[in-house]
């Protein structure tokens, strides 16, 4: 591509509205512009990017066996009513009507409208299993779309859907089939990531994994243990009881949530202080307690109350620990979706205001609608400070047993922390951060026998098929891939995905017509041979050139110079290397291929 004639425009600002690096690059290089909030034009340095990606997931796509189609984005709201997703979706799903006052959607998923698919076309079990998959843009009307094509509104998502007679079936045949096809777009598209377990969130089902792209700016924490291959979510990342031991998990990274809702932690110590009831006026935070009192966070418990299905639920959670909503919003006891309790409502039930709350009342009164769930680590513990249940006073010295009766409910409620154990028994679990690229679902019946579909067995009975769905934000890849491969300069690509291999620079060719002459004839070259290069054959001064191409992150850099020919050399740099190389301009192309490890 002659640069001249190539419709690129970079930018030496940054763009105000930029928030991160990979957005702030893929603007300054000019692969998007900005339409509105959450919209994106792929201008078409950045569309070959783009392609690049969605070509290595549907040959990954198809290697699985799976078949592409194409499904409508604007679905009927009828289809949604039939799962109860069309009320449970909520204001993410964007709504419209048609001319005839019908009520539609435009897709921020696909299950409704393949169930349908396989209700109609699948018949009998040797149609069975099947994958259909397709590209297509998906909407969300997300409450912060933000970080560009990261968390985009419109954006392109491959997703699959899978259809299964049983369960061993989905999990062989198609949730580990993907798993692998997943790995191996990932690698080929040389990315540092991990797939780690998973909240099943919106899209309902049992087992979920998330293929995760390792970056300081992901929004997803995850733990990863260092003693073998568990790694998940902290939404989901399992906290084990102080002390409790898991013998070594035979499959790394699955434990049995049975047996692990058995466990409990080691018991309190004995008491060693006197219950005290101190004044802690203007105390508000669990920061300002532990510094007035001089006593470490870890003797501190916090209350944060919640709505419950029975009046409201309290969970104590060791001071600096974090309640995890994800875990708590599951527990039976809690409305769903999880609500904080309104600050009557807690005045009410416990006769003090946010901050002064605990599960010990001073006085003989029971406490009436109020259930406390404790987090493993508060069961453990003793002599700990809890806010008295009246306003600027806490107790000091708690006790279980003595003070108050051993908590009757006790549950993993809370984020795992850095140092925690591996809940598979192996090694500690240390917190990264990560961009979530993909993500698969065991669903089960939960949409084929929502929507009636069916299918006859060898002794033709008819049976409710077992789902599996898969995604991948084919758009979110381009700037995961920018976040973690760029420098002050800007995007380094990986080559695989690199808009092109080569950017092939002459210096002064409008004052040289040797120079002009050598760089068309490697451009024809290198372009007949299958080499995608970039020539900048614009007539602008060597520093400018240098500095678009850095910013636009061409893997290979050839420079072709008056003093250089005169040598019978070009001179060569590789966008992660610091110093470049001279090359005989002999035999050129065969070293840029070598270059490229052709
Ligand atoms: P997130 O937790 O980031 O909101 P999600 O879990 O809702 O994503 P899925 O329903 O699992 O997303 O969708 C499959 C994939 O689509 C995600 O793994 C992600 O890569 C991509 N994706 C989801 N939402 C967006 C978005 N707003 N912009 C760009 N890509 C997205
Ligand atoms: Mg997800």
């Amino acid at each position: 591509m002659r640069l001249s004639q190539y419709p690129i425009a970079t930018l030496k600002e940054t763009p105000a509205e930029a928030e991160i690096e990979s957005q702030r690059l893929m603007l300054r290089a000019g692969l998007i512009r900005r339409l509105a909030a959450g919209l994106y034009t792929w201008m078409p340095i950045g569309m070959r990017t783009l392609t690049k990606v969605m070509n290595i997931v549907r040959e990954e796509m198809n290697r699985a066996g799976a078949f592409e189609l194409l499904m409508p984005a604007v679905q009927p709201a009828e289809l949604w009513q039939e799962t109860g997703r069309w009320d449970k979706f909520g204001p993410l799903m964007l709504r419209l009507k048609d001319r005839h006052q019908r009520d539609f959607l435009i897709g921020p998923t696909h299950e409704e409208v393949i169930t349908d698919i396989a209700r109609r076309e699948l018949k009998s079990y040797r149609q069975l299993p099947v994958n259909f998959y397709q590209v297509q843009t998906k909407f969300r009307d997300e409450i912060r779309p933000r970080f560009g094509v990261m968390r985009a509104r419109e954006f392109i998502m491959k997703d699959a859907y899978s259809f299964h007679m049983d369960e061993k079936s989905l999990r062989e045949d198609g949730y580990l089939v993907m798993r692998e096809a997943y790995t191996r777009m990932f690698q080929r598209m040389k990315l540092e990531f991990r797939a780690v377990q998973a909240d099943s969130g919106a899209i309902g089902g049992n087992r979920s994994e998330e293929f995760q792209v390792l970056a300081a700016s992901g929004e997803d924490a995850i733990a990863v243990s260092d003693g073998d291959d568990y790694a998940a979510n902290i939404e989901t990342a399992i906290a084990l009881p102080p002390g409790a031991k898991v013998a070594p998990g035979t499959v790394p990274g699955v434990i049995d949530e049975d047996e692990l809702t058995m466990l409990r932690g080691t018991p309190p110590a004995p008491p060693r202080e006197e219950l005290r009831k101190i004044p802690t006026p203007g105390l508000r935070t669990i920061e300002d307690l532990v510094k007035a009192l001089s006593i470490p966070i870890e003797k501190t418990v916090k209350t944060l109350v919640y709505e419950g299905v029975d009046g409201l639920v309290a969970f104590l959670v060791r001071g600096d620990h974090q309640l995890n909503e994800v875990k708590a919003g599951k527990l039976p006891q809690v409305k769903t979706p999880l609500r904080p309790a309104t600050p009557d409502a807690v005045r009410m039930a416990f006769g003090a205001g946010f901050g002064s709350l605990g599960p010990l009342f001073a006085d003989e009164r029971t406490v009436r609608g109020i259930t406390f769930i404790a987090d493993h680590t508060v069961a453990s513990m003793s002599d700990f400070a809890v806010g008295a249940n009246e306003d600027d006073f806490h107790f000091t010295g708690v006790n279980w047993g003595r003070d108050l009766p051993a908590p009757e409910h006790v549950a993993d409620i809370r984020n795992v922390v850095e140092g925690d154990p591996s809940p598979t028994g192996k090694g500690k679990l240390r917190i990264v951060r990560g961009i979530e690229v993909g993500h698969i679902f065991q669903l089960g019946q939960l949409y084929s026998q929502a929507m009636n579909a069916t299918v006859l067995d060898e002794s033709g009975k008819s049976v409710v098929p077992y789902m599996g769905c898969y995604g991948i934000g084919v758009t979110r890849i381009v700037a995961a891939a920018i976040e973690q491969n760029h420098d002050e300069r800007g995007i380094i690509w990986p080559e695989p995905i690199a808009p092109f291999h080569v950017v092939l620079i002459p210096m002064n060719a409008h004052k040289s017509y040797r120079v002009r002459e050598i760089a068309d004839r490697l451009y024809a070259e290198w372009t007949a041979a299958g080499i995608e290069v970039l020539y900048d054959d614009r007539d602008a001064r060597p520093g400018v050139k240098f500095a678009d191409a850095e910013l636009l992150g061409i893997p290979h850099r050839v420079v072709v110079g008056e003093r250089g020919i005169d040598a019978g050399k070009l001179e060569y740099r590789h966008r992660r290397d610091t110093e470049s190389q001279d090359f005989p301009l002999e035999g050129a192309l065969e070293f840029i291929r070598s270059r490229m490890g052709r």
